[in-house]
């Protein structure tokens, strides 16, 4: 049985604007995601066999589905159909990303899954025949097969890397709060009756700021820009209270990720991030520490 072990890190968003409501029910999205240095463990062995059969077991969430509904497992379902192959595929996994929080872990556990089993099978998709398979499974997959700094557009899955160099560090934290990622749409909408073009002003010039200053290898803080803050924060008390604390902490930025509860802080230096970490845990949060890779 052959073996690969794969990180599956997770991402923040430094910017998310959402464009327009597309008529196949997605929204159109411009987001540029950074990947972290904080994640789950992906271990994939594969054994040729008859009948395809794919286990999952999950070690630090018992509340994770392990079958069919599990990202994970779609993904390697979807690998093999797509290969014309029959294999035994056990996946373990040591989650850490907390689940539904805007951090993409269980995009980033599918598309560990797809790069494990490319490597187990010799690279049998190249990286565009592997994107398509990762964009059929979910929007943010096809960024998660590479991670670091990249700009989405599209439903999220239409990728362009930005080549830059961040030495910063983020302190994600997140309150004891849930908000599923079709509610925060469904709040969205509310908020802004259509999306014509005009809501995105606002993010565009932001846009433009932070492209240039990540080329320049920095990070403008006032250029984070998420447009779901309007519509998640005012409902979620812990998340507003996080992302006022990281700031008065001495964070550069604080931002909510994706669509929420989770936020994040920006900081210089590993050691004021990991003194607020400790802190937002003293208060109650659920708070990590993660480099920016
Ligand atoms: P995104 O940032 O891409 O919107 P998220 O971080 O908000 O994603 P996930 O943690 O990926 O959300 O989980 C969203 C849903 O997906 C949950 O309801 C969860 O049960 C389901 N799910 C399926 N597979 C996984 C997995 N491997 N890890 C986490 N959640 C998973």
């Amino acid at each position: 049985m052959k073996t690969v072990k794969e990180r599956a890190n997770a991402k923040i968003n430094l910017y998310l604007d959402v464009l327009s409501k597309r008529e196949d029910g997605f929204h159109g999205i411009k987001t540029v995601m950074h990947s972290v240095e904080f994640g789950d463990d992906i271990t994939v062995s594969v054994e040729p066999s008859r009948e395809s059969a794919i286990t999952l077991s999950v070690v630090g969430n018992k509340f994770l589905p392990t079958d069919g509904r599990n990202l994970a497992v779609r993904a390697a379902r979807l690998f093999l159909e797509r290969a014309g192959l029959t294999a035994t595929v056990n996946i373990r996994m040591v989650k850490r990303i907390p689940v539904a929080a805007g951090l993409a872990g269980g995009s980033s556990d599918a598309a560990a899954v797809l790069r494990a089993l490319n490597k187990l099978y010799g690279r049998l998709f190249s990286h565009t025949a592997l994107n398509a398979i990762a964009a059929e499974l979910g929007s943010d997959i096809v960024y998660c097969l590479y991670g670091r700094c990249a700009l989405c557009e599209g439903r999220g899955e239409i990728m362009t890397k930005i080549r830059t160099s961040l030495n910063a560090y983020a302190v994600i934290a997140i309150a004891n709060e849930r908000v599923s990622t079709p509610v925060a749409y469904r709040a969205l909408d509310e908020l802004y009756h259509d999306f014509d073009g005009s809501v995105a002003s606002l993010g565009e010039e932001k846009y433009k700021r932070l492209y240039n200053s990540l080329l320049e290898n920095k990070l403008d803080a006032d250029s984070l820009y998420n447009i779901f803050e309007g519509a998640v924060l005012p409902t979620c008390e812990g998340a507003t209270r996080a992302r006022a604390r990281l700031l008065e902490e001495g964070a550069s930025a604080a931002m909510m990720s994706g669509s929420g509860p989770s936020v994040f802080g920006i900081f210089d230096t590993a050691q004021e991030a990991r003194r607020v970490c400790f802190l937002l845990r003293g208060e109650g949060f659920r708070a990590y520490f993660a480099k920016l890779v």
